[in-house]
C-alpha cells in the first residue's frame, strides 16, 4: 500500500504538506523535533493514494512516498 514517510528532523513545521494532502493523511504533531519545530506526522496512512502531492509540496524535501498509486497496474 502507498504511504508517505516523513523525516521529522528535517521538518520546519510549515504545514504545506497537511494542506496539500487531499486525503488528510498528514497532521501536525504536538511534539517538537530537535530543531524546535512542531513536525508533520502521518495519522491516517490507510487513506494514502500515493499521489505524492505532499512530497512535492515540502520545501525541505522531507517526505518520500513509497508504494504504488492506487489504480496503478500491478
Ligand atoms: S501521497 Fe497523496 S494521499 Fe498520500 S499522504 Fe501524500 S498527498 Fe496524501
Ligand atoms: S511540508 Fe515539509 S517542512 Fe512543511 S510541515 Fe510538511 S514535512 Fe514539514
Amino acid at each position: 500500500m502507498p504511504h508517505p514517510q516523513i523525516r521529522h528532523e528535517r521538518c520546519k513545521g510549515c504545514g504545506l504538506c497537511v494542506d496539500a494532502c487531499p486525503k488528510h493523511v498528514i497532521q501536525m504533531s504536538r511534539k517538537i523535533n530537535q530543531q524546535g519545530y512542531f513536525y508533520a506526522d502521518v495519522v491516517n496512512e490507510s487513506e494514502c493514494t500515493g499521489c505524492k502531492l505532499c512530497a512535492v509540496a515540502c520545501p525541505d524535501v522531507g517526505i518520500d512516498v513509497y508504494g504504488r498509486k492506487r489504480g496503478d497496474p500491478k
